[in-house]
């Protein structure tokens, strides 16, 4: 019975952090002794060779997780240090079974001998194992294989160093206001938030650190333009030449090695680009189409959003500068709509937000989310919640962490804490985390969101929900392990159309005082606010996508030539030309740090998958049983256990279509 089976929740209390190494280590050992015992027995056969192997990945990675999970939440020089130490360690290991020549050929003779008696999700996930051996060079020859080793080392230390880069510049920056007039326009909360701040400081005034809820509320809304531009000018130089303590924190030389890297590593196994080897994990399948993909949308783009800009200087009166952008779009935004984001948080307290997203999870998959008490969490800021399946018995749960705070990484993720798995008699259900960054609670006052935190809530739901409702029993595919990359995004992008249905919306609303769902009018207004600037915000989108797509294909560069090849994409495609002291490239972490590289496209691809698949949703009801069974079914349970394609298919039963995205952007002709 699946009730016996309870969530195996880490111990964040009992991590120390000086045994976090040792323990790694360990861990390590411990793993490469087995492995070695199972190829000397001569094992190859599923069962002995298969099954162990994912369940020393399983192991090891439900032990890693909380520790990466804090070093990203509750960061602080002890643990930053023991993480460091670790990194190198694990991307060896992970590089040393990448490129064990034994077990690649077990695997393939598994798959020769077994395949035809396996299930086909289990011929995934060998098939998987096969192309990612030959992508970490297994069949090089050993001065190759020790030099792609020492690449994967190289990259993953650079890297880090690229993310601390960031995070300490951004930290170090800091702005303390004396004169309440130069704050007009600033929001209440905060305004009181930063008068918090100061006096937790002993000083007079008001003390902003740069965070994202700062940073966008000071440019959607200060009056000052002195000041917006001194935000946005902190913001865009953050680690660079431009910005605090270059000569600590520039990431201009790290970039051009990390890109250097990734060449020289692709080119080891073959590809000609690190473009073309990061497609070899994609649903696209090559460079040109994904250059042919963004390029068509951004023709379709371009000039709309051209229009949409000349509309807003025309409504600002005067040229505006890239700190002059989103404030007086807001205030067009407003004059148009009546409606200021602002303005509607006290229709978005979290509380309400969650227990109405959550409800959308329940109608749609028949499960049930309940709060725990009493959970071990490392922060008082973290809860703890269960899935539960119809007849009560538990199918898997998350951890939420969504306020804002000092030693948090800034941005919203899901990640892994727990994987599934059901190997024989051990089985493990799901876990995840769930990381905002949204505006702590002050006073009586609770969190109260913005829309768009609200969609970026239901986001990472959606991506939770593919981590915590899948059915596959191997970790190496179970929930958003061994889905392709581009395809990882349509359970998150999909499950933010629900934040916008005028079904859903009286489920997640509820004013703060009175607990007045949000008026008719104001969500007319709210769902007009959708398409407005969609052109705008699509080709900054694509500016992204098409700077990472080409400083990934177009070989090595120095950072001169990686700022010209982004100068080129805005001038192809960008409406806003930024300031030249622009060095936003220098804290795109998606790219350089994280794991986005060559693949940022993947958000607009996903989109493309997401908006055809709710078109099938808004064909036939929103909350009807078939077509969300059939999702939950077809998409959501299984994984990475199949071809994205082909899993799509068989949910919309037919090709992804990219008129459903151009009519919900209002792009279409
Ligand atoms: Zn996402």
């Amino acid at each position: 019975m699946t009730h016996s089976t309870a969530l195996d929740l880490p111990r964040f209390s009992t991590i120390k952090i000086d045994q976090i190494e040792g323990a790694i280590r360990a861990l390590l050992d411990e793993n490469r002794t087995r492995l070695d015992a199972l190829l000397n027995a001569g094992a190859n056969t599923w069962e002995d060779l298969v099954v162990p192997l994912e369940e020393m990945q399983h192991k090891l990675s439900r032990t890693w997780s909380p520790i990466g999970h804090m070093n990203g939440v509750v960061n602080s020089d002890e643990l930053r240090s023991a993480y460091n130490a670790c990194l190198p360690l694990l991307t060896a290991w992970h590089t040393d079974l990448a490129q064990n020549e034994r077990l690649y050929r077990a695997y393939e003779s598994i798959l020769q001998r077994e395949g035809s008696k396996l299930s086909a999700g289990q011929r995934k996930l060998l098939e998987n194992a096969l192309r990612d051996f030959r992508l970490a060079g297994v069949a090089l020859p050993a001065a190759s294989k020790d030099r792609f080793k020492a690449l994967m080392e190289q990259l993953a230390t650079l890297q880090s160093k690229f993310d601390e880069n960031v995070l300490d510049a951004t930290n170090a920056w800091s702005k303390h206001i004396a004169n309440e007039a130069e704050l007009s326009g600033v929001p209440a909360p905060i305004i009181e938030r930063a008068r918090a701040a100061a006096e937790s400081r002993q000083m007079e005034g008001w003390f902003f650190t740069l965070d994202a809820p700062n940073y966008q509320a000071i440019m959607m809304h200060a009056d000052s333009e002195a000041l917006r531009r001194e935000f946005y000018t902190a913001w865009v130089t953050r680690a660079s030449d431009q910005g605090l303590q270059p000569e600590r924190w520039d990431n201009s030389q790290l970039m051009s090695q990390i890109l250097a890297l990734r060449s020289e590593l692709a080119a080891l196994v073959g590809f000609r680009s690190y473009a073309e080897f990061s497609l070899a994990t994609k649903m696209a399948s090559s460079v040109d189409e994904v250059r042919e993909f963004l390029e068509q949308l951004a023709a379709k783009a371009r000039p709309v959003a051209q229009r949409e800009f000349d509309e807003l200087e025309h409504f600002a009166k005067r040229s505006l500068n890239a700190w002059d952008v989103s404030y007086f779009a807001e205030r067009m935004k407003r004059d148009r709509f009546d409606l200021s984001e602002e303005e509607l948080r006290p229709y978005f307290p979290l509380d309400r937000v969650l227990a109405g997203m959550f409800q959308v999870a329940e109608r749609l998959y028949g499960v049930r989310i309940a709060l725990r008490e009493g959970v071990d969490v490392y922060h008082s800021d973290a809860c703890f919640y269960d899935i539960l399946n119809p007849d009560g018995s538990q199918r898997g749960g998350f951890f939420v962490d969504l306020y804002s705070r000092e030693k948090k990484r800034g941005g919203a993720w899901m990640d892994e804490c727990v994987g599934r798995k059901r190997l024989g008699d051990s089985a493990a259900l799901p876990v995840a985390y769930l990381v905002c960054n949204f505006m702590p609670p002050s006073g009586k006052q609770p969190s109260l969101l913005t829309h768009s935190e609200v969609v970026t809530m239901f986001h990472e739901f959606g991506h939770g929900l593919h981590h915590m409702l899948t059915r596959v029993d191997y970790p190496s595919i179970a929930g958003i392990n061994g889905v392709a990359w581009d395809a990882v995004e349509l359970p998150s992008q999909f499950m933010e159309n629900f934040a916008w249905r005028p079904e859903v919306l009286p489920l997640i609303s509820g004013h703060v005082a009175t607990g007045a769902p949000l008026p008719e009018q104001e969500l007319q207004r709210l769902l007009g606010t959708r398409t407005f600037q969609a052109g705008m915000q699509t080709v900054r989108q694509l500016e992204f996508a098409l700077f990472d797509f080409r400083v990934h294909s177009e070989g090595p560069q120095d950072s001169t030539a990686i700022m010209g090849i982004l100068e080129d994409v805005r001038s192809r495609v960008a409406v806003i030309s930024p300031p030249a002291f622009n060095r936003f490239a220098h804290s795109f972490q998606h790219i350089f740090s994280g794991g986005y590289a060559a693949g940022y496209y993947s958000y607009k691809w996903a989109e493309v998958l997401a908006a055809d698949a709710f078109s099938a949703f808004e064909e036939e009801g929103i909350f009807n049983d078939k077509v969300s069974r059939r999702f939950l079914n077809s998409i959501l349970e299984q994984g990475g256990s199949r071809d994205a394609m082909e899993a799509f298919v068989e949910f919309r039963g037919r090709k992804p279509q990219i008129e459903p995205l151009l009519k919900q952007l209002g792009l279409a002709a």
